[in-house]
Order: structure tokens, then sequence, then C-alpha cells
């Protein structure tokens, strides 16, 4: 394991062969190979290196109370299917976008509920206080991060879903798109 050359700020576990200048398609490719860790963060580094153009994004509540912005690009976005996030969405799946956790400011009543994730680390969903719309997620494994909910933005374009998680416990009647990087659970 190398250390990405490129100062993408999960910057720890990239691969230096990752980083070059890898297409998706190839990541794609190489996604069954033993480094199959590295390659939720290899788009990263590949992303962070062509996507210098920061963007402002805003979003907001279905009732209005709550409202954020978030200097971008994300770090990923990424769909997830696990149970908690099927429950909390009340459909197939979550999209959330990743951000450090300074680039975001949120204004207006929250309320939150926390749980155990899988690997023991304490996943905290946090919601509008009067609507319920979920806004973002926060995982002590990745602690100065948070993951908005892409509903949630007012303008989401130029941003799609990099990664898909937890693929396994899709429910049938949720469709995928093809050309994803999935992971039956989560990597490493
Ligand atoms: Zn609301
Ligand atoms: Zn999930």
């Amino acid at each position: 394991m190398g250390r990405c050359a490129k100062e993408c700020r999960l910057a720890n576990v990239c691969f230096e062969l990752l980083l070059t200048d890898h297409p998706p398609q190839n990541i794609n490719r190489l996604a069954n190979s033993p480094a199959a860790s590295c390659f939720v963060v290899a788009p990263l580094c590949w992303r962070s290196s062509v996507r210098n153009m920061t963007k402002e994004y805003t979003g907001k509540c279905l009732c209005g109370e709550v409202q954020y912005t978030a200097d971008g690009p994300p770090i990923v976005v990424a769909q997830c299917h696990c149970e908690e996030c099927r429950r909390l969405s009340g459909t197939g799946h979550t999209v959330g976008a990743m951000f450090v956790l300074d680039a975001v400011s949120v204004s207006g009543k929250l309320s939150e509920f926390s749980y155990s994730s899988d690997i023991g680390s304490e996943v905290t969903k946090v919601f509008c206080a009067s609507c319920g719309s979920p806004i973002y997620g926060k995982n002590t494994r990745l602690p100065d991060h948070l993951t908005l909910s892409l509903g949630t933005m007012d303008d989401a374009r130029g941003l799609e879903v990099e990664v898909v998680i937890f693929e396994r416990d899709k429910p049938h009647w949720d469709q995928l798109g093809e050309d994803v990087v999935s992971f039956a659970t989560q990597p490493d």
C-alpha cells in the first residue's frame, strides 16, 4: 500500500497503481482483484485529480426548515442497500454524497438516531425535526466526514453514483445500473 500521491482526502488506503489515470471502466474491470478494498478509494483519487472544480451545493428538507450548503466536489457519491438505509428511506436504497465535516454547514432544528454498524462503529442518522427528511449520516469509522442525502440537494448536476455498497441486501424490486462498482457489503 502506498500513500496517495495526489493527496486525496482518504489518502492512507490508496494504491499508487490506481492513482495514475485509470478511467472508471478500468476500475470496474479490476474490481474483482485482491485489491478490491482499494476500489472505493481509487475512483475517489482519480476523481479528485480530475475534478478540481469547486462548486457550492445547497439543499433543504421537505418542509424547508433545515437548509445546508456544502463546498464540493464531494469525496464520493455512494448508493447503499443495507437494511438500515432501506428502512430509513422507505425504499430500496439511499444515495449519499460524502463531504469533510468542515465543508458543510447546516441550519434548522435536527433530530438524530444512532445505531451500531456490522463492524461496531456508531452510525448516526440526522433528520429534520419537523418533517423527518433524512439530511445526513455520520459514522465513527470516518469521524471527520458526513454524508448528505443526495435527494435533498437542490441541484446535483454533475454528480453520479460512483459506488454501490451492500448490494447483497438489494431488494429484487430495486433496479441497479450495470456500469457501477458494487460490493456485496462494504470494502475493508
Ligand atoms: Zn423539514
Ligand atoms: Zn446503508
